[in-house]
């Protein structure tokens, strides 16, 4: 009788203890921090401090990220814990950038490389390889070469990066569609998130990236994290601005993960 009493104590302990680790990890709040380029200040060039971020700055704000215990983790890790309850891992975080820099992958994939920490980068297809202004991108061998690190995943920021609003539907589905496919046939990873040029999308635009295959959608500029049961089509992400320490990054993360 008392070998039953404490094997039904044991059990209520195991139960309990997995109901906790349930409850925390449906709480789980994942920030994901958006980047562009990587440059340093120059007073003769035009410097958006939201799209522009010195390297040092950016090499600091990852330390702080490994050095404070968060773990930055994929969509696909994201998509796996929302749809089928994989948990993460501890105060999980994801990096991401826009539009696919040649400085993403001079700068900022050696330092993640160094730290081992993984990041998203959205790339606008069209423009691999090619050096439109000041700001060249990198190239599909460029890209490649990350993504078999392990390091970087690759993911859509349409073809051309023209304001989906603007679009005709037919030329709407064009970029969605070919911007897949090349990141698939480029990759040789699956092209399954997608970043909105300027985060802007309404519902048919939203409804339209769905049905060309995209399972996350992310957006720009809203606060906040991400949580279970978030609509998966309207991804929260917090624009990472050049004059922030990691300081200021740090207490933005922390006031974000409680929105
Ligand atoms: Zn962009």
């Amino acid at each position: 009788m008392r070998k039953i009493f404490s094997l039904f104590i044991v059990l209520n302990l195991i139960l309990v203890s997995v109901g906790v680790q349930a409850s925390a990890q449906d709480a789980v709040s994942v920030p994901i921090l958006l980047y562009h380029n990587i440059a340093d200040y120059t007073p003769d060039a035009p410097y958006d401090r939201s799209l522009n971020i010195p390297a040092k700055t950016f090499e600091q704000h990852m330390r702080m990220l490994k050095n404070e215990g968060y773990t930055p983790i994929t969509y696909e890790m994201y998509y796996a814990y929302e749809t089928q309850g994989t948990p993460l891992p501890e105060k999980p975080i994801m990096i991401t950038f826009d539009d696919g820099y040649l400085s993403n992958y001079l700068y900022a994939y050696p330092v993640l490389k160094s730290l081992g920490m993984k990041a998203t980068i959205f790339v606008i297809t069209d423009r691999r390889g090619k050096a439109l202004s000041i700001n060249p991108h990198f190239s599909w061998n460029q890209a490649r070469e990350m993504v078999d690190s392990g390091i970087i995943d690759i993911q859509s920021h349409t073809h051309s990066h023209q304001v989906s609003t603007t679009l005709s539907d037919d030329a709407l589905a064009y970029e969605l569609a070919i911007s897949k496919r090349l990141v698939e046939l480029h990759t040789g990873k699956k092209c399954n998130v997608l970043a909105f040029p300027n985060g802007i999308a309404e519902a048919r635009e939203l409804a339209a990236a769905k049905k060309a295959g995209y399972k996350i959608i992310n957006l720009v500029g809203e606060v906040g994290s991400n949580r279970k049961g978030d609509d998966l089509a309207t991804m929260k992400r917090i624009t990472v601005f050049a004059d922030w320490t990691s300081y200021n990054l740090k207490q933005v993360i922390e006031k974000n993960l409680v929105l």
